[in-house]
């Protein structure tokens, strides 16, 4: 700016007023051409002025006009008295002379006219309003920013406090409504302040544009005053020439012609430059249509401004509100928080008051407590010294515990070994008491079971009933038999009444010595029909003797499961016309062979004899229903043939003692025996006669194996039979025998009836004491001879006489038993 304001000095041209001077000095100017430089030189810028500026370009150019016609008005005059007194015109008042400083003196002002209009242009265009807008609004901003930046911090101020005071009080929402206005004003003066920032780069750029306006300025002026220097120098060279001119006074003229030709070139300068500077205020003019547009702007900046101005205030006047709320609620809250205090301090102080009287009363109990507190405290120091002597004492005690328990434990080894061997010989006791048992019960029991009248039996005088029990004794029955009665003791009667399992009863302690590894032999004998299968086999849903005693055997053998380790075997055979038969085995009709053991130890075996192992009573009956299948798919007529055949289900109990390692082996044969009805009588021939034969033979084996056992002979005929041959080991020795001969009540049927029932008995009284049992042997072998064999050619009747059941004798062969029992 400065630069730019640079005036021009008119007195540091010493050429123009050198000039001036010099034309005063030689003699006295003509009034004509005095008054035109004078004029200008008094009022440098005779038409300039704010007014005319002001007025605009349009009445300059008129005026510039003006001043150039003024300029040619005050040269022509000044020419015309020249070219009059060319005659002498070397001579210091030569009009040439005059006129050319007239000239060159207009030229001058004009010069210094234009240079303090540029000037005044300058400083009016730069300097002033445009400047000091941008001043102020910088100022303006300045302000709006402190002011600013005081609500900012009056706001953090605000935000501080509240928080502080209001934490979780009931307040703190509405402080927390307040807060959000506040920080929704901020983001508008936010907003605000980025608004005058984008104004105030505005105002930057048309700054910018200014200065660039003022250098194009600076360098026109500067051309300007570079082209003033030349003509300058221009007019002191025709100075200089003139005043050499004077000094050759011939060549003089010569010398105006050529003054007067060069004037003509400065002339054209003078227009050219005339020009330029119509040019350059041309220029003026567009800058200043451009600063009338940057004011136009400045002035739409201004009320932006103002509208922001209006805008903070009002934001401010919510700030100052949310302030003033603020303030209530803080005041509103400070009461809230004196009161609260002023409560708790009146609680506090009700509170202190009972701790006060609490702490009396413990004063007063510790007063009482000390006495106690000091003989505890003697105690203490008493247990204290223990306890160090403590770890001691424990170590001796735990040496004499250990070696206490140690004694203890093995004691109780050795109470254990005691009680092991007791066990042990309280189970030989128990198996012997038991054995016992079963023997003074009868190692061979006979049995008699009565079925009970069926449907098969038939009406009429026939199919009544010929069998009575006395009701004081269950050992006896009452037969009817062709209107005689006949009485027999046996070890036990069941009538029609008892069950399955009241039969089983007779049997359970047999399953027992079975398991103890006792042979045993259940025998159904009877006539066909008289219900021998039904006792043996029973029906699914009520189970007979061979069910009931693998049930019971099962159940026994998992009870001792935790003793004794038992293997369970199975194997069925049929024994018919004396074949013995595999009933298990892939070749039902293949003829099995009864052989010694090779191991010298006598016992008997079956080879080939299918064995199944069986853990469970399914098992079992999978088995049976084996057996059966290929018993029913052998024979077209079952019924009839198993009435003629022997069938044997032979079950081995192999058990080890875990403890001891003893082994035992019990065998249980169930047989159900054929019929034992006399056919023979009937006068069969052909097969039947021969079944019939047959099962004679082996039944009189049996009873001849069974006398021999009893009366304790050195030979039992065991290989007259099949039968006995097969169960020898089983009827020797300790072994057990149940006979059970069941009986069909019908009157149709008492003379087989009275036949069973004979057996029975005789069967029975040859236990009796040695020389009866001689006795009867001798005679219940010779009448079975006479009764088993009616196929036999010699009967004997002083047999069947003894056994008669008309024979009169009233006294009962079990009252004999009875009487020589505890001798047995
Ligand atoms: P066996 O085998 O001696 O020839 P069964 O056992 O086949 O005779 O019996 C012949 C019939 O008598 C069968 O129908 C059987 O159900 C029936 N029976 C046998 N004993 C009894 C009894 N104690 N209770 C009911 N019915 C019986
Ligand atoms: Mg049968």
């Amino acid at each position: 700016m400065v630069p730019s304001r640079r005036t021009w000095n008119l007195g540091a041209t010493p050429s123009l007023l050198g000039l001036w001077r010099v034309g005063r000095a030689g003699e006295p100017q003509p009034a004509m051409a005095r008054p035109a430089p004078a004029s200008p030189a008094a009022r440098p810028f005779p038409h300039t002025g704010p007014g005319r500026l002001r007025t605009g370009r349009g009445k300059d150019t008129p005026a510039g006009g003006d001043e150039d016609s003024g300029v040619h008005s005050a040269g022509r005059p000044a020419l015309a008295q020249c070219r009059a007194l060319s005659v002498d015109w070397a001579g210091p008042g030569s009009p040439h002379r005059l006129y050319l400083t007239v000239q060159v003196e207009n030229l001058k002002e004009k010069l210094i006219s234009q240079a303090q209009e540029v000037s005044r242009l300058r400083s009016e265009l730069g300097g002033t309003d445009l400047e000091k807008h941008r001043d102020l609004l910088m100022v303006e901003n300045e302000r709006l920013r402190q002011e600013m930046r005081r609500c900012e911090a009056e706001l953090q101020e605000l935000r501080g406090k509240p928080g502080a005071a209001c934490t979780g009080c009931e307040h703190s929402q509405e402080s927390a409504q307040l807060r959000d206005k506040l920080s929704q004003l901020q983001l508008e003066v936010a907003e605000n302040k980025g608004m005058l920032s984008e104004l105030n780069l505005e105002v930057q750029q048309k700054t910018d544009r200014l200065a660039e306006v003022e250098l194009r300025l600076k360098d026109c002026l500067a051309e300007k005053a570079q082209e003033e220097e030349r003509l300058s120098r221009r007019l002191r060279d025709s100075h200089e020439t003139i005043a050499s001119l004077r000094a050759q006074s011939p060549p003089i003229k010569y010398v105006i012609k050529t003054v007067e030709v060069e004037s003509s070139k400065t002339k054209q300068a003078l227009s050219e430059s005339q020009a330029r500077n119509q040019h350059l205020q041309e220029q003026v003019a567009m800058q200043r249509q451009v600063l009338k547009e940057m004011e136009q702007q400045l002035q739409s900046s201004h009320q932006l401004t103002a509208q922001l101005r209006a805008q903070i205030a009002m934001y401010e006047a919510e700030l100052e509100r949310a302030h003033g709320q603020m303030l209530e609620e803080m005041q509103s809250l400070e009461e809230d928080k004196n009161r609260a205090i002023e409560e708790a301090f009146a609680r506090a102080q009700v509170e202190m008051k009972a701790v006060h009287e609490n702490l009396a009363g413990v004063r007063t109990n510790l007063l009482t407590l000390q006495p106690a507190l000091r003989t505890l405290t003697n105690d203490y120091n008493g247990l204290k010294r223990q306890v160090r002597g403590f770890p001691l004492l424990l170590q001796e005690a735990l040496k004499s515990v250990k070696a206490e328990i140690g004694q203890a434990i093995e004691e109780v080894s050795s109470n254990n070994q005691e009680l092991l061997r007791k066990y042990r010989r309280e189970l030989q006791l128990r198996k012997k008491c038991h054995n016992e048992l079963v023997r003074l019960k009868g190692n061979i029991r006979v049995i008699a079971r009565v079925r009970p009248v069926t449907k098969e039996d038939g009406e009429g005088p026939e199919a009544t009933n010929a069998v009575t029990f006395d009701p004081d004794d269950d050992s006896i029955i009452h037969l009817l038999h062709k209107g005689k009665p006949v009485s027999f003791e046996l070890d036990k009667v069941f009538s029609p009444r008892a069950s399955q399992q009241d039969v089983f009863q007779e049997v359970q302690a047999l399953i027992t010595s079975c398991i103890d590894g006792f042979n045993v032999c259940i025998f159904a004998y009877g006539q066909t029909g008289a219900g021998k299968t039904y006792t043996m086999e029973g029906t699914p849903e009520n189970p007979g003797i061979n069910q009931r005693a693998l049930q019971l055997l099962f159940s026994e053998v998992q009870e001792k499961a935790s003793d004794w380790a038992y293997t369970i075997t199975v194997s069925a055979a049929e024994i018919y016309n004396e074949a013995l038969r595999d009933l298990l085995g892939q070749e039902p009709q293949e003829k099995l062979e009864i052989r010694l053991c090779p191991d010298g130890s006598g016992q008997l075996y079956v080879p080939g004899l299918t064995e199944f192992q069986v853990q469970s009573v399914d098992d079992i009956n999978k088995v049976f229903e084996f057996g059966h299948t290929n018993r029913t798919t052998e024979f077209t007529n079952l019924n009839e043939h198993s009435s003629r055949s022997h069938a044997l289900l032979i079950v081995t109990v192999r058990g080890v003692d875990c403890s001891t390692g003893l082994r035992t082996t019990g065998k249980l044969n169930l047989v159900d025996l054929a019929g034992s009805e006399r056919v023979g009588k009937s006068g069969a021939e052909g097969s039947r006669l021969r079944e019939a034969q047959h099962i004679n033979k082996s039944l009189s084996a049996l009873g001849d194996v069974i006398a021999a056992l009893r009366s304790r002979q050195g030979h039992v005929p065991f290989r007259n039979s099949k039968l006995t041959y097969l169960l020898q080991d089983s009827l020797s020795g300790d072994s057990k025998t149940l006979m059970v001969v069941q009986v069909s009540p019908v009157e149709k049927n008492t003379s087989e009836t009275l036949y069973s029932l004979k057996f029975a008995e005789r069967v029975r009284s040859v236990e009796l004491g040695p020389g009866s049992r001689r006795a009867e042997l001798g005679s219940w072998s010779s009448q079975e001879h006479l009764e088993w064999e009616p196929a036999c050619q010699t009967p004997q009747p002083a047999a069947r006489a003894h056994s008669a059941p008309g024979s009169g004798s009233t006294s009962r062969p079990g009252s004999i038993r009875r009487k020589l029992q505890p001798s047995a």
